[in-house]
């Protein structure tokens, strides 16, 4: 028996990185997979087609996450095509880094929309249908700068706490109804996103990281399959890091 067979799982930002093997492993694992994605039409086909190949149902919707009544619609959409939705992982996001002192106002807006106020959209639509079937599991992606901070990113270690009092308030408001939600705080993990890094010497990085590298995409993926699992059954407003250690 696989840990997600007959589970519908929505994963938002899944065309790259961490959104893209949460899909896959949730899909090795028996789920039905809807996900969603901005710009990368190419690679959201690709990976239609690779999750379809692996013998469950899936489909890519091109969606903003910031943006409100697009929420609304992908929802309904998913709704229609899958019937349900038993997991879903708030992932997409954005990092535009640079100190306060020249951190535009529309970066720090960019950041906030699609980090934050994404999860607040989604999250405010899918609990309807998981409240119906009095059960659901919601994770959202936060980061361990949400719980440390770090010089230069501001607008997103903001965004990325605002995500965890958001994750333990929401836990509160419907784990009566047996919704949990928890949080992922990853720290590095290889990505575009985190490609920079990479630039200046990984070395001195993983000083920083008892576990001494940079996790992998698949490391995160693990820990949503327990979070979305029943492996987790008694598991809310929690936030699993998932650094290496980095976060001790
Ligand atoms: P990534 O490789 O840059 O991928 C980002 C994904 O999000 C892409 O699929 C992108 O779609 C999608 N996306 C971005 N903005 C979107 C929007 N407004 N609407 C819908 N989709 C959107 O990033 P990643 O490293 O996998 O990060 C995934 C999540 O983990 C993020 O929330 C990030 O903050 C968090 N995280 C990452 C790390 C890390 O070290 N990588 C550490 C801590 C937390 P397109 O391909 O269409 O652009």
């Amino acid at each position: 028996m696989k840990l997600l067979e007959n589970k519908v799982a929505l994963v938002t930002g899944a065309s790259r990185g961490i959104g893209e093997a949460v899909a896959l492993k949730f899909a090795e694992q028996g789920a039905s997979v809807a996900f969603t994605y901005l710009s990368s039409v190419e690679k959201a086909t690709a990976l239609e087609e690779r999750l379809a190949g692996m013998g469950v149902k899936a489909k890519g919707y091109k969606s903003d996450a910031g943006d409100f009544k697009a929420a609304e619609q992908l929802t309904a959409d998913v709704l229609k095509d899958f019937g349900t939705i038993d997991i879903c992982v708030n992932n997409a996001g954005i990092s535009k880094d640079n100190l306060l002192l020249r951190l535009t106002p529309e970066q720090w807006d960019d950041v906030i929309q699609a980090n934050l106020k994404s999860v607040y959209n989604l999250t405010k639509q899918v609990m309807r249908p998981m409240m119906k079937a009095r059960s659901g599991s919601i994770i959202n992606m936060s980061s361990v700068v949400g719980m440390k901070g770090n010089g230069g990113q501001s607008a997103y270690a903001a965004s990325k706490a605002g995500i965890i009092g958001f994750t333990k308030s929401i836990a509160q408001e419907i784990g009566s109804r047996n919704i949990r939600c928890n949080a992922i705080a990853p720290g590095f993990i290889e990505t575009d996103m985190t490609h920079y890094l990479k630039d200046g010497g990984a070395e001195k990085w993983f000083e920083k990281i008892p576990l001494g590298r940079f996790g992998k995409t698949e490391d995160v993926a693990n820990a949503a399959l327990y979070l979305a699992s029943d492996m987790s059954l008694y598991v809310t407003g929690q936030v699993l890091s998932v650094c290496g250690g980095m976060n001790m």
